[in-house]
């Protein structure tokens, strides 16, 4: 099959890998599943004929309805590799009794086969964040949803629950130097956990200048309340309290971007750890 996508690939000093390589990420991934005690709940699998790639969310333990639910995806396009191993360096950092204050789930890699060669696309070609379409109350497939897509929505009731405070996906702009986010939230303005994640990103990196990015008006290094397809714009759609997408620019250096990563997600969490203790 003719790719659609060119494949990148970035070396990283800080996990001394390069940024596909989907053995190491899946030993740096076990290791913070193991010192965290995240239970995985397997989803399916991702196969054709000769590679088959599981899929997982991995949630918290003792996951209690008194504690603010949250959902971490990275990982959707292949190509976008520093959402993924910034969440390996986000939950490195995180202090096990953190997760008494917040029910986390993370889905680490959505597309494990794009992932491993560097691509946008999955093994089928498909873009694993479209084909999530809210209607009636409900999110439905169409012509365009992923092999990875149906697997998420079969298990829609237990990702909207772990998402009913928030998610927060972490993807990236390879065509870009600059950094900017997408904010769902049911008010008429960002609110400030959307400009504190921006800021964030911006210690890294130039945050976009106002204009359009992919025909949306960025305002501030926001895209606000632009609703598609996508993933985020469905959970959020369905109930979900606040969805952010992070985008980080794929022309800077890949450390940085992991870095940003990192933080970007480190504060998403601590955001509503801090909320829950107050
Ligand atoms: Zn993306």
């Amino acid at each position: 099959m003719k790719q659609l996508f060119a494949n990148y690939q970035w070396n990283s000093t800080l996990f001394n890998c390069q940024s596909n390589d989907l053995k190491q990420f899946e030993k740096y991934l076990s290791a913070q599943v193991t010192r965290l005690n995240l239970q995985a709940k397997p989803l399916g699998f991702i196969d054709n004929n000769h590679q088959q790639y599981p899929l997982s969310l991995y949630q918290s333990a003792n996951i209690h309805s008194d504690k603010p639910s949250i959902l971490v995806c990275a990982g959707f396009h292949g190509e976008e590799s520093a959402g993924p191993w910034g969440l390996i360096s986000a939950l490195t950092l995180l202090e096990p009794s953190v997760l008494e204050n917040v029910n986390l789930s993370i889905l680490p890699l959505v597309n494990p086969s794009g992932f491993s060669i560097g691509n946008r696309l999955n093994l089928f070609q498909q873009n694993p964040n479209r084909g999530f379409v809210y209607q009636s109350g409900q999110v439905a497939s169409n012509q365009h949803t992923s092999v990875e897509g149906l697997l998420l929505q079969q298990s829609m009731a237990t990702l909207l629950g772990a998402s009913e405070h928030g998610i927060l996906t972490c993807h990236e702009d390879v065509l870009l130097h600059d950094t900017y986010l997408y904010a769902l939230e049911s008010h008429a303005l960002p609110s400030p956990l959307s400009y504190q994640l921006r800021d964030s990103l911006g210690r890294y990196f130039p945050i976009a200048a106002d204009g359009e990015i992919d025909d949306c008006p960025v305002k501030d290094g926001i895209i606000f309340n632009h609703f598609d397809s996508s993933f985020e714009s469905a959970l959020f759609q369905s109930g979900s309290q606040i969805a952010i997408c992070t985008e980080t620019p794929g022309q800077q250096d890949f450390d940085q971007r992991v870095l940003a990563n990192r933080d970007a997600i480190t504060l998403f969490i601590n955001h509503f750890v801090n909320e829950n203790r107050q």
